[in-house]
């Protein structure tokens, strides 16, 4: 395994991170052979939170912790409200180190955080207090945040330097969060790129995504991987793993990547990006269809498809949407053309899409 500095921590975090957020909810021994496996690969940073899987998440990560913490980086977390008090959140924090079956967590993370929320954990009897009283009495060590706020805001947020590390969904389908990332590195606070695969997406084969890869990379998934990796600035990359199969081709993934150049990729990620501009913009504009269709939804795939190779991916989505909004059912009656600012010929365009993702 491959590690990384977790920021200015101290730590050294493995390379492939395990988000437990997919353990196999109705197969308990199963998830605490993954976990199990995950530490033996090396594996040592492991994000859970007590309501994930339906409430199981940390009760199936336990399984496979067997009470052990020390040399691994377990992380908590537990959102806040404005009803969030100091003791609130401690309670939280003791009833996920009793379920986890640990008596310390390295990491406890503010989760669904926003710039927009940092008051409510700052004031006087807030969440940091409890944070920062757990610490004192060696019960967490560190503090982080994750969520899905604007880029410029969690820029503001890791500038407080109140935070240790933060959770951010990075991938090549998704880089808006890459200039904070590197914010980060000048700060030298931690990143933990979570979403590397875009949810699934990357698991599909794009043939283009796997030629950014030096030397081409074997899978789509491991491209991701791999591409997330390439930023000098990302602690780790975490990934949602629920058998032993994924575990191992991850670990292997990160175990043979040899580092890529990874402004180099960005610059070929773009060109793709501005290629997909020069179709659907999604503006909604020709919206709404009398017909039913999605015509910006339709159009998304195709572009995914078009772009980056991820036509099985789109063809599956296309088959699983409300035939009333796919692009086969346009009856062409000409509403929407004269409302494309990018005087698209969505009739027409339409009727490609449906041709090359429809196959029913
Ligand atoms: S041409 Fe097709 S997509 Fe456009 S408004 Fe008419 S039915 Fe809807
Ligand atoms: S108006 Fe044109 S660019 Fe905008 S969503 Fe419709 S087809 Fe796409």
């Amino acid at each position: 395994m491959r590690y990384r500095p977790l920021g200015k921590t101290g730590l050294q975090v493995s390379a492939l991170a395990m988000g437990c957020m997919r353990l196999p909810e109705h197969d308990p021994e199963l998830a605490a052979r993954v976990v199990d496996a995950a530490i033996a690969a090396g594996v040592n940073y492991f994000e859970t939170t007590r309501g994930y899987i339906n409430g199981k998440c940390q009760h199936l990560t336990a399984g496979g912790l067997k009470g052990r913490s020390r040399g691994l980086i377990v992380s908590g977390k537990a959102g806040i409200s404005a009803e969030t008090t100091a003791d609130s959140y401690r309670e939280e924090i003791d009833l996920q180190m009793q379920i986890l079956g640990v008596d310390y967590l390295e990491f406890f993370q503010v989760g669904w955080f926003s710039l927009d929320r940092l008051e409510m954990i700052t004031k006087k009897g807030g969440a940091l207090e409890a944070l920062d009283k757990a610490r004192a009495e060696g019960l967490i060590r560190h503090i982080g945040f994750t969520g899905h706020d604007k880029p410029e805001n969690y820029r503001k947020l890791i500038e407080t330097g109140l935070f240790d590390s933060f959770t951010i969904p990075y991938n090549m389908l998704n880089r808006a969060y890459a200039p904070v990332i590197a914010r980060a590195g000048e700060l030298g606070v931690g990143v933990i790129a979570m979403c590397p695969v875009a949810g699934g997406m990357l698991s599909a084969p794009a043939p283009q995504l796997q030629a950014l890869i030096p030397g081409g990379a074997q899978t789509t998934a491991a491209a991701a991987l791999q591409f997330v990796l390439a930023n000098p600035h990302v602690s780790c990359a975490c990934s949602g793993m629920n058998t032993l199969e994924m575990l191992a081709e991850n670990v292997e993934t990160v175990n043979a990547f040899q580092g890529a150049d990874h402004a180099q990729m960005d610059a070929i990620l773009d060109e793709f990006a501005a290629l997909g501009q020069q179709f659907c913009t999604a503006c909604g504009y020709c919206m709404d269809c009398p017909s039913g269709v999605d015509i910006p939804g339709n159009f998304r795939l195709y572009n995914y498809a078009k772009v980056y190779g991820l036509l099985d991916w789109a063809a599956g989505q296309y088959a699983a949407m409300d035939p009333t909004k796919r692009a086969a059912a346009c009856t062409q009656c000409g509403a929407c053309e004269p409302k494309c600012p990018n005087t698209l010929p969505v009739i027409d365009q339409l009727a490609e899409v449906a041709a090359a993702l429809g196959r029913e």
